[in-house]
Parts: structure tokens; C-alpha cells; sequence
């Protein structure tokens, strides 16, 4: 840890730069104490280690304190120094002792309280959920931001990311989506944003790299974000996952498989209108080549032309299909509002664009043709051509 207080109840905080030789004169005439245990605690002032405190004995914040890595140590300093540059009141360490919690930096912006946490190692979602509730519950925005060391770009575009990684989602005022990361060590930001799954894991995203000093709060706060998906790689993707599940399926994929089995349809003939990409879709757990597939099966393909779809229609087939685990949500703490049916309004919205249905009312759809489903590869092959050429402007978001 970087503070302690000393016998006079003096703050010490060594995310402010300290010459060794003040620290050296200090520590012969102090004494340093845990502002949250009040247990002694040693100054640690190697030539290989960050500057830090550390606890004599064992108790309660020694887990808590002494797992830090000198990268997450280094870290939450350079953040820390980064807040004081630009005048934002900032405090490292800060124990909340009515919450009995620690974030790594308490600051204040714009009249709003705000914890950050830099997290470098994994946490169990729980301690994830309670800690990110405890906050907002008490008045503070908490901004999760990741060790940039734990995301993987497997290609360029897509990105490999677990539960884990998605619970540092967050969002802009105008409701753009993304993960803010930070490496001390090249002293830059990374912003994962236009985060598209296409499986539980596996996502097309656009990254921004950001050098430290050039720039402010605000840019983290409220990154740009504008990438739209490049469709034909979208199309490849989604193929190699239809591969790859009727390869290795998973008890998921086999339960899908098995219902594509039943309703006489066959996955490499499914028409390119299942499985588009919609910039919600990661409300989701489930890949969207399968729910707008379930989709498909509950509420398009028994309609004919002129009939209706509703929402009532829309939450029955959502309600029924996550209650057999065959679509699930995703946990997204940071996010106040998360309705999963935002990422169903999309893709109706696109196949309105498709001329597949129209919007009567509000939440009130009509279809106006069916679905076409290819018969062999020859037709899927014309169809999609056919698809991405005419529709790909269309489907740009
Ligand atoms: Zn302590």
C-alpha cells in the first residue's frame, strides 16, 4: 500500500514523488501506522520495488494490501498523479470506514464523488457486484478500470474477453459502451469500444490507445466512439463459428444444434438474416446467431404476411427461452439500465431496414414477407452476396 499515517496522525502518501533521502530521514524518526487497521506497518524503500508500506504482522489487511503487484501498485500511482495534474481533489487509499471500503482513488468531478478501482488481479464476480453496489448505493460512481495486461486481441478487431472483463463495462451520457484499461508500464490508456459478440467469449471491438499525459478526466469519461462493423468479416466469423459448434459443441451449442435439427433447417443454410450483429447484442451471454435464431423459430416463422408481432409477443419468448437457459443475460453492475430487450428492438430495427416488417405503433410490428430459407449451397452462397451487397449501407451502426 501507498499510505499510512504516522504517530502525530500525519498522512504520508507515496503517490506523491518522495526523494529516497526524505524518505530514509523519515522512517529514523517515525513510526507508521494502517489508516484501516491501525497496525504498525514498515516503509519499504528497495531500489527494485516501488516505494510502499507493508504490514509487520499478519490480520485482516494483509490480504487485502500485501497481494498487490508492483504493476498495480505503479498503476493506481500514476492515476493518482495523473487526477492532481489536472486540479481534480483526488485522495489515494481512501477508507470509507462507514462502507468499510477502500477504493483505490476517491476523487470528485463535476459535484459527483467518484471510486476508482484499478484492477489488475480477478475478483470473484460477487465481490464485484457487491463492492460496484455498495458504491452506488452510497453516492459515488464507481469506474472499474482494467489492467491492460489482461485483454487479448486475438486479430485485428477481435477481441477475446470473459465475464470477468465485461463486468468493467461501462457507459457514456449518450449510451456508447465500452471498457476503459490502463498499463503503467507504456504509461497508456486502451478503451475497448463497438464491442460486437459473436460467442460467449469471443467479440469484434475497436480499441483506442491513449498516451497518459495527453489526455483529461473527461476523454475517459466520454471516449469518442464511432466504428461500424465491417460486414464480410462479420459473415466470416459467424461461419467459422457454425464450424467450430458442429465440431465441438458445447451443451449449449448441442441443444441449439438439436433444435435446428428439429424445425428441418439445416445451419449452414440459415439465411443471413440470422445472425446479425446489433451493438446491444452483448446485453446478452448468448451469441446473436442464437437467440435471433430462437427468434426466428418463436415469432417469424409461424407469422404470415399482415400478421402482427407485439411486444407482449417479444417478452413471452425472451421470459420462456432464459428461463430454459437456452439465452442468457449478461452481468453488467456498472450499468444502471440494461434492458435486453434494447438488443431485440435493434434487430427488429434492421430487418425493418430489410423490408422484412414494418412498425405500426411504438412496440407494434407487422411482417410484411417471410424469411427466405435457402435450400443448398448454392442458393446461400447467392444469397448472401446478394445480402451484403444490398444491404450492407442499410445495416451500418
Ligand atoms: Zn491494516
Amino acid at each position: 500500500m501507498l499510505t499510512a499515517i504516522t504517530k502525530m496522525g500525519n498522512r504520508i502518501c507515496l503517490g506523491l514523488d518522495y526523494q529516497k533521502d526524505t524518505l530514509l530521514n523519515l522512517r529514523c524518526k517515525e513510526e507508521f501506522f494502517c489508516p484501516v487497521c491501525g497496525e504498525s506497518v514498515l516503509l519499504k524503500l528497495g531500489d527494485q520495488r516501488i516505494f510502499h508500506f507493508a504490514h509487520k504482522q499478519g490480520g485482516v489487511c494483509r490480504d487485502f494490501f500485501e497481494n498487490e503487484s508492483i504493476y498495480h501498485m505503479e498503476g493506481k500511482r500514476q492515476l493518482y498523479q495523473w487526477l492532481l495534474k489536472q486540479k481534480i481533489p483526488s485522495v489515494l487509499e481512501y477508507y470509507d470506514k462507514e462502507i468499510q471500503q477502500r477504493p483505490d482513488i476517491m476523487f470528485q468531478f463535476n459535484g459527483r464523488k467518484y471510486a476508482l478501482e484499478y484492477q489488475c488481479s480477478t475478483i470473484s464476480e460477487s465481490i464485484f457486484i457487491k463492492r460496484t453496489n455498495s458504491y452506488l448505493q452510497n453516492g459515488y460512481i464507481p469506474i472499474w478500470i482494467l489492467s491492460s495486461s489482461q485483454i487479448h486481441f486475438k486479430r485485428k478487431n477481435c477481441v477475446s474477453l470473459s465475464n470477468f472483463q465485461y463486468l468493467f463495462l461501462r457507459t457514456t451520457s449518450s449510451g456508447k459502451l465500452f471498457i476503459p484499461s490502463y498499463c503503467p508500464e507504456i504509461h497508456q490508456f486502451q478503451i475497448v469500444e463497438s464491442i460486437i459478440p459473436f460467442s460467449i467469449k469471443n467479440a469484434f471491438a475497436h480499441h483506442s490507445l491513449y498516451q497518459i499525459k495527453n489526455i483529461g478526466l473527461n476523454d475517459l469519461l466520454e471516449p469518442q466512439i464511432n466504428h461500424p462493423i465491417d460486414f464480410s468479416s462479420w459473415n466470416r466469423e459467424i461461419d467459422k463459428i457454425k464450424l467450430n459448434w458442429t465440431i465441438h459443441p458445447s451443451r449449449q451449442h448441442k441443444s441449439f444444434l438439436n433444435e435446428i435439427y428439429n424445425s428441418h433447417l439445416n445451419l449452414f443454410l440459415l439465411p443471413p438474416e440470422i445472425g446479425l450483429p446489433v451493438p446491444h447484442t452483448l446485453y446478452f451471454q448468448t451469441s446473436p446467431l442464437i437467440w435471433q435464431l430462437y427468434f426466428y423459430l418463436d415469432i417469424i416463422s409461424s407469422k404470415n404476411p399482415n400478421d402482427f408481432i407485439t411486444l407482449e409477443d417479444i417478452n413471452f419468448f425472451l421470459k420462456k427461452r432464459i428461463a430454459r437457459k437456452e439465452i442468457m443475460y449478461r452481468t453488467l453492475p456498472q450499468l444502471e439500465r440494461s434492458n435486453p430487450v434494447v438488443a431485440i428492438l435493434e434487430y427488429l430495427f434492421q430487418l425493418e431496414q430489410l423490408g422484412i416488417i414494418t412498425r405500426k405503433r411504438e412496440t407494434t410490428y407487422q411482417l410484411k414477407r417471410k424469411i427466405i430459407i435457402p435450400k443448398s449451397n448454392r442458393e446461400i452462397e447467392e444469397a448472401k452476396v446478394l445480402f451484403y451487397q444490398k444491404y450492407q449501407p442499410i445495416l451500418s451502426i
